[in-house]
């Protein structure tokens, strides 16, 4: 019987995706030489000051709206005190008791797995949003890859003031499942609107989460562990997965649970202590005095909202009610931007918004996975799709035809129509044509013909097989048995 129940809250801080960084004109770019990108207020020097980045103020907007949170017509830069080598100032400026955005709501679908990990039933969960604010990153320590790091560590602050969103949850999560669920849903929206590029391994999302166990029917929270070292949604997963098993195991065994911060090695797939939580850090908020307080007015939310794409939820109930697509297929047809937009693009080309779902839920999604692309970078553009499933429909070829010309379609980059012609697997569908051939092989046949009017009907199948082998195999058989029914009777 399981009798304990599992208690998680997550942060994350999403790198949005300006070009500058929050207070200065540096370059946000990622991989340039160390400290190239720095300028007298990113590197902390007396007496310059920050300006706020406005494209960072519209970035964070679209984050806000993109998860159906309000934001706030004032809210306040704050400094956030401590000493740590890779913050040149002694403060990062953040947001504290006046944040962009306070006390929304998500709701989110989530599901439990199977031992194979197929989810077992969806289901909506309402996740309380505590916080979304705006601060600036710090800098990198560095201490490997470079000279006497047994003696020197290194700094660079090229990341030092990159603008983040940090978004952090009440503890209302009851399994790792549904953190799993809801940072993917994050990740989808933020990516969704262009707020950021939301991508764990290249570090622009990062993710904590702080997880502990009680009794159900508990009403105190258990010992928490800040876990991170986060790199991939499924990683944060199994390290919840890990800590909760661990949680659980020394509490039964009467052992005791130490606050702490663990790191999450996903070669020995265990947690690992970082080091244990000293007294809570006082970092002696106060307001930032160069910064004013920012104000957003309903105007400006209102030109964020309108430049916003249609939201994933949204399109979601629109691709079930426009084109009759079940829960399921519309959820995965969304899971992307550039899928449902490709979906959208090859339902409309194919005049089939069915055939265009199931051919890309299985044919397209396949070869993309194999190459490890995106829809937009599909070889096989969703017209050309969407024409495929025309010469289908319009009986010019099989179904079966048309799965291997996708392939090659997508393997050359080449038209339909074009394979179609080299390989010569066009079917006769021309009716005019087909009742000649049927003529002909009715008149070459005059005892088959007999039998199968004296109630042998199974001499059809003599008959499909004849016309076809007349047509070198190019008949369309449907139309062959049609006709040919018509023409048998006499
Ligand atoms: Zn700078």
């Amino acid at each position: 019987m399981n009798t304990w129940e599992t208690i998680i809250g997550l942060e994350i801080h999403a790198q949005l995706s300006t070009e500058s960084k929050i207070f200065c004109g540096c370059a946000t770019r990622f991989g340039d030489e160390p400290n190239a990108n720095t300028c007298p207020v990113c590197l902390g020097l007396p007496g310059a000051l920050p300006v706020l980045n406005r494209k960072t103020v519209e970035l964070g907007a679209r984050a806000a709206l993109a998860l159906g949170l309000h934001i706030n017509n004032r809210s306040i830069f704050a400094r956030k005190n401590y000493f740590y080598p890779d913050l040149p100032k002694g403060y990062q400026i953040s947001q504290y008791d006046q944040p962009f955005s306070a006390n929304g709501e998500l709701e989110i679908m989530t599901a439990e797995r199977d031992e194979a990990g197929h989810p077992i039933e969806w289901r909506p969960k309402s996740i309380r949003i505590t916080r979304l604010h705006l601060e600036e990153d710090a800098g990198k320590n560095v201490h490997e890859g470079l000279p006497d790091v047994d003696r020197y560590s290194y700094i660079d602050l090229n990341r030092a003031g990159v603008p983040l969103a940090e978004i952090v949850t009440e503890p209302d999560f009851r399994s790792s499942w549904e953190a799993y669920d809801y940072v993917n849903h994050v990740r989808r929206a933020l990516q969704w609107v262009g707020a950021s590029e939301a991508d764990m391994e290249k570090g622009n999302l990062r993710c904590e989460a702080n997880v502990s166990v009680r009794r159900v029917g508990d009403g105190k929270f258990g010992t928490k562990v800040e876990l991170k070292n986060l790199n991939s949604v499924r990683f944060m997963q199994r390290a919840i997965e890990f800590e909760v098993a661990r949680h659980i195991k020394t509490l039964e065994s009467g052992g005791t649970l130490t606050q702490e911060t663990r790191l999450w090695d996903e070669k020995a797939m265990e947690t690992r202590v970082m080091r244990s939580k000293e007294e809570a850090h006082d970092y002696r908020y106060f307001p930032e005095p160069d910064l004013a307080p920012l104000v957003i007015t309903s105007e400006f939310i209102e030109t964020v909202r309108k430049e916003m794409p249609e939201l994933p939820d949204a399109r979601r109930k629109r691709f079930m009610e426009e084109f009759g697509l079940t829960f399921a297929e519309a959820s995965q047809l969304v899971s992307d931007r550039d899928l449902a937009d490709y979906y959208e693009a090859a339902a409309k080309a194919a005049g089939n918004p069915r055939a265009a779902a199931n051919w890309i839920r299985s044919e397209l999604v396949r070869e993309l996975e194999a190459v490890g692309v995106s829809a937009s970078e599909a070889p096989v553009s969703a017209v050309e799709l969407g024409s495929l499933i025309r010469f289908i429909d319009d009986g010019k070829i099989s179904g079966k035809q048309g799965k291997d010309v996708f392939v090659e379609m997508f393997k050359t980059g080449k038209a339909a129509q074009a394979i179609i012609e080299e390989r010569g697997l066009e079917q006769l569908s021309d009716m005019g044509e087909i009742d000649s051939l049927i003529d002909d092989v009715i008149a070459a046949n005059p005892d088959q013909l007999a039998s199968y009017r004296s109630g042998k009907e199974a001499l059809l199948g003599f008959f499909v097989g004849q016309v076809i082998k007349a047509s070198k195999g190019k008949a369309n058989p449907k139309v062959v048995n049609e006709r040919l029914r018509l023409k048998l009777q006499g």
